[in-house]
């Protein structure tokens, strides 16, 4: 008798092969099932409740998949991708995921006929670069050199990104909107110099854009109401100093045994607070922001001298009025000059719908804008900020790179062609992968129609048809069940959407198509997503001896 090899733990679960590879694969096809009806301008969007029910509705691939909470090992490199594209690109998100769940099932025969997954995934690079090459060559150049023309292409593409969101029926108002944003920014683009703040009630339409900072009128006292509310170019002092008269038993405990004494600890403490005051004054600011409060006596000696106040402003205001504005953020009242002190073009405070604003516009130093979004509710709002996020990420990739292609599954449909006719003149059985990778890219058309509630055959076949006859750019008409051509309707995406798309797709899926063998250990296996736990370590938990 052979003695028996015990090589892991008792208990361990061990699966490998074509069984655990089939498996990995319609894991990834349920996840993809849980997004496919998001894609394109007709997609549906998904309620999501949290464990602490929070309600977030979206229709932006990454926002849904990161909320999912997956616990199925191969399954979560589908989140991965969606997340890594929408940080690299920020749209897009919702497409990579169909690919790669779409490459991935057109395996799925290949594999249960015992083909070895490397052809596979050695046939699927091929393929990639391919269509890379492809994409590379269709995208058609942005001229940048004329400013009106640019202008009009960036919103072009801005609306084709909300084309498919909630908004949709503003996108020529939030469009003009966001290449304003963004070309008031610096050549770098840089996105945190777009601030976003949301008020609700009011309609989309009474949004609107300050080139500057805005942020809302924070807590104030008595006195502020005396203080002006509109200069031209103010010095603004940015300061971290409380400005507040603090009550004794706050500080520390001091014992005195006659009124004199408690006198002059109180005057002291007045003295410190004018001393500071006075500092300001004198530097010339004529505006006062702090971090931390701003008392009542600081907000009339301020009021008293025509200077304006705001304490509590956030950090992330306060830093990017600093940036915008130029001068510093202080943390004494001392040397307070015009190199620290900051300055802008017009400062105002404005209503807003229910709230006040503080507005500085023509900010000097960096360029930085404010989008204040109104609107019925606050999911609506978020949802709005989403879409909004979606469309500003494309106009920065297309003014940073400059070449487009046209959507609506025009591309994915072209690429398709080129790989079906290269397939054609392999001779091996590469052939087969090539063409089945043909037909996985043809998913995005089928969807958008799918979603629109389209007849996806008869839709496809005109498409292929029209292709075959040199219509590179047809794609689906979502608006009159037909196909059109979609560079002239001016649905375009950036190149870089689609080749980044494409290249994690097939990545994620030969990733997926390479692994045979899951090892689950004891522990771990109850909870996949905390297998950190050392399997030795059981029992033990923080603090206990060992
Ligand atoms: P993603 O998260 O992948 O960006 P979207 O829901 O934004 O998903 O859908 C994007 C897809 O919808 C792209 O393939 C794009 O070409 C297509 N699309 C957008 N607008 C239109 C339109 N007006 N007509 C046809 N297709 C469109
Ligand atoms: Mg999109």
């Amino acid at each position: 008798m052979q003695p028996q090899i015990i090589l892991l733990k008792e208990g361990t679960d061990q699966s490998q092969g074509k069984g655990q590879l089939i498996s990995n694969i319609n894991a990834c096809a349920a996840v993809v099932d849980s997004i496919r009806t998001t894609l394109g301008p007709r997609g549906m969007d998904k309620l999501i409740v949290n464990p602490r029910g929070q309600a977030t509705i979206s229709n932006d691939g990454a926002t849904i998949m990161k909320q999912l909470d997956i616990v199925h090992p191969a399954a979560k490199t589908l989140v991965d991708i969606a997340k890594s594209q929408d940080a690299e690109v920020g749209d897009g998100t919702t497409t990579v995921v169909l690919l790669c769940g779409e490459l991935l099932n057109q395996t799925k025969k290949f594999i249960e006929d015992g083909v070895h997954p490397h052809a596979i995934v050695r046939a699927y690079r091929k393929a990639t670069n391919i269509a890379l090459a492809k994409i590379n060559e269709m995208a058609v150049k942005i001229d940048k050199s004329n400013p009106t023309e640019l202008r009009n292409i960036l919103e072009k593409c801005a609306a084709t990104s909300l084309n498919s969101k909630l908004i949709h029926q503003q996108k020529d108002f939030f469009s003009k909107m966001i290449v304003d944003a963004v070309t008031s920014l610096d050549p770098l683009l840089p996105l945190d110099m777009i601030g976003i703040k949301k008020v609700t009630g009011g309609s989309l339409e009474e949004s609107l854009l300050v080139k500057g900072v805005a942020f809302k009128k924070t807590f104030s006292y008595a006195g502020f109401e005396m203080q002006p509310k509109k200069y031209n170019n103010p010095k603004i002092a940015m300061l971290n100093i409380e400005l507040e008269l603090k009550a004794e038993r706050d500080n520390a405990e001091i014992r005195v045994d006659n009124v004199a004494e408690y006198q002059k600890i109180v005057d002291t403490e007045w003295n410190i607070l004018y001393e500071k005051l006075d500092l300001i004054v004198k530097s010339g600011a004529i505006i006062v922001l702090s971090k931390l409060p701003i008392g009542d006596v600081a907000t009339q000696y301020f009021a008293d001298r025509d200077i304006f106040c705001a304490g509590r402003v956030t950090e992330d205001d306060l830093k990017r009025t600093m940036k915008g504005c130029g001068g510093a953020i202080m943390t004494t009242a001392h040397d307070l000059n015009d190199s620290v002190l900051g300055t802008c073009e017009l400062f105002e405070e404005r209503q807003i719908g229910g709230e006040r604003y503080n507005l500085f516009q023509g900010c000097t130093q960096a360029k930085t804008v404010t989008l204040i979004l109104r609107g019925g509710s606050d999911q609506f709002l978020e949802e709005t900020e989403r879409s909004l996020h979606d469309a500003i990420m494309i106009v920065r990739r297309a003014l940073k790179h400059d070449a487009v292609v046209a959507g609506g599954g025009a591309v994915e449909l072209e690429i398709s062609k080129c790989l079906r006719e290269e397939s054609r003149s392999v001779a091996s059985k590469e052939q087969l992968f090539l063409a089945a990778y043909a037909k996985g890219l043809e998913i995005i058309p089928r969807q958008l129609c799918d979603n629109a509630g389209f007849d996806s055959t008869n839709i496809l076949n005109k498409l292929r048809a029209r292709h075959a006859e040199g219509g590179k750019w047809f794609g689906v008409d979502v608006t009159n069940e037909d196909i059109a051509d979609n560079f002239a309707a001016c649905v375009w995406e950036p190149a870089v959407v689609k080749i980044n798309a494409l290249t994690a797709a097939s990545e994620a899926a030969c990733l997926i198509l390479s692994v045979d063998e899951t090892i689950k250990s004891p522990r771990a296996g109850q909870d996949y997503s905390q297998g950190m736990q050392q399997p030795g370590m059981a029992g033990r938990g923080r603090g206990r001896p060992m």
